[in-house]
């Protein structure tokens, strides 16, 4: 059970701070960009950092990954930067299914450079019509040996356009037989395009890949044949706990906004953080940022113990985070009144990333269920 962190993972947090000074001048610009910006990835290759995300047999910085070390990563980052921090995360999200299920060819080819964030990665699941649905893809692997052909078009997929492979779903095998397959397949690849997809509130290095008669051989298969959706089981089980990290970290960094503003500014005779309903904001915010905590550092310490069978904890913990933000930024924008609302400010911009989180990585309604699956099945 975890009521502090040990020293090594204080150590680790003292090292993503110091990343996230060295970027901080150029957060905003960054937040508002949606494609890569030079400079935030200039500090991340500096800051030894993505080594967290690959085994330390190809270039990483311990034996197995650690799904704790990445959730404490990705809290101070995302306070400072969700570029920063999406950069960051999607070193392990876009190159985990490599860890897992690429050949030794693959993972030596690939996993030293993204342990030094030489190359980006990406993870290509969603589709115009398949998100939450997933199963409902319709790109498709055919062919077989030297001769496949991967035809379909992903989209809202963080990275595209910077990232120099991509880690693909798509349907393989007989129709109506239900079998995935993931593929690799680098950027430079002939037949991948990318066009940008719509700008969001909160802005993303975010793509749409169309993927038209891309030839692979056997060198691009990841895994078994079939078995892609155990590939990105895998991924979520890892990575999915990260965004309560990051979340937490986005909370925390709203509430120390509001509190800077409520202790300074006074009204009715009293500084706002006094008058009962705002100290009461504070307050439940505070307390609801702790618990999130709590249940975060909890589920990633069992996910990297048995990450296949602690997914359920991992949404409960990005499920609870992530709703909370959502909460916590929005008491803080409330407590400071009009000063909340002023564009590019550090609280107007935590109020829009933390609208995302409740969606990507898994819907929040989509958890639940699965939660509750889970929670019906355990008990006796
Ligand atoms: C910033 C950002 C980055 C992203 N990056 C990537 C990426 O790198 N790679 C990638 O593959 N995808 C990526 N995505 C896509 C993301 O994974 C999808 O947005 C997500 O899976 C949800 O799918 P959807 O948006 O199509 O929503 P939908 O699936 O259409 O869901 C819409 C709403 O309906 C609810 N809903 C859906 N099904 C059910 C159900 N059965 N029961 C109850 N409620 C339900 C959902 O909870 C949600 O509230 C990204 C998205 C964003 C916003």
């Amino acid at each position: 059970m975890i009521f502090d962190l040990d020293q090594h993972y204080k150590d680790l947090q003292e090292e993503a701070r110091e990343c996230a000074r060295a970027i901080e001048h150029i957060a905003v610009e960054a937040d508002n960009m949606s494609e890569l910006h030079p400079g935030v990835l200039k500090a991340l290759q500096a800051s030894n950092l993505s080594n967290l995300m690959v085994p330390a047999a190809f270039g990483g910085r311990s034996e197995m990954i650690d799904p704790l070390a990445i959730c404490v990563v990705r809290e101070v980052l995302m306070a400072t930067s969700s570029h920063l921090d999406s950069l960051f995360a999607l070193q392990g999200i876009g190159s985990y299914a490599i860890t897992v299920g690429g050949s030794d060819e693959q993972r030596e080819e690939w996993l030293p450079k993204v342990a030094r964030a030489e190359v980006l990665p990406a993870l290509a699941l969603t589709e115009v019509d398949a998100g939450s649905d997933i199963k409902r893809i319709t790109t498709e692997g055919t062919g077989a040996g030297d001769a496949m052909v991967l035809n379909g078009n992903k989209s809202f997929i963080s990275n595209a356009g910077a990232a120099a492979f991509y880690i693909v779903l798509a349907k393989e095998g007989p129709k109506d037989a239900g079998g995935f397959s993931m593929f690799l397949v680098p950027a430079d690849a002939k037949g991948v395009s990318i066009s940008p997809s719509p700008e969001l509130i909160a802005p993303h290095v975010l793509g749409e890949v169309d993927l038209k008669n891309v030839s692979l051989t056997d060198k691009n298969r990841l895994g078994v044949p079939g078995k892609g959706m155990d590939l990105t089981l895998a991924t979520l089980s890892v990575f999915r706990v990260s965004v309560a990290g990051a979340a937490v970290g986005l909370a925390q960094a709203a509430l120390e906004e509001a509190v800077r503003h409520t202790r300074t500014r006074h009204q009715f005779g009293r500084p706002l953080a006094r008058l009962g309903p705002v100290a009461q904001m504070l307050a439940d915010s505070w307390i609801e940022i702790e618990m999130a905590r709590l249940l975060a550092y909890r589920a990633a310490a069992m996910a990297k113990d048995d990450p296949g069978s602690t997914l359920q904890h991992s949404s409960m913990a990005k499920l609870a985070a992530s709703e909370m933000a959502s909460r916590v930024v929005d008491r803080s924008v409330q407590s400071m009144g009009r000063f909340g609302l002023i564009k590019d400010s550090k609280i107007e911009r935590l109020y829009r990333q933390a609208r995302p989180m409740r969606i990507y990585e898994g819907a929040s309604e989509v958890l639940r269920l699965g939660i509750a699956a889970e929670l019906v099945r355990i008990v006796e």
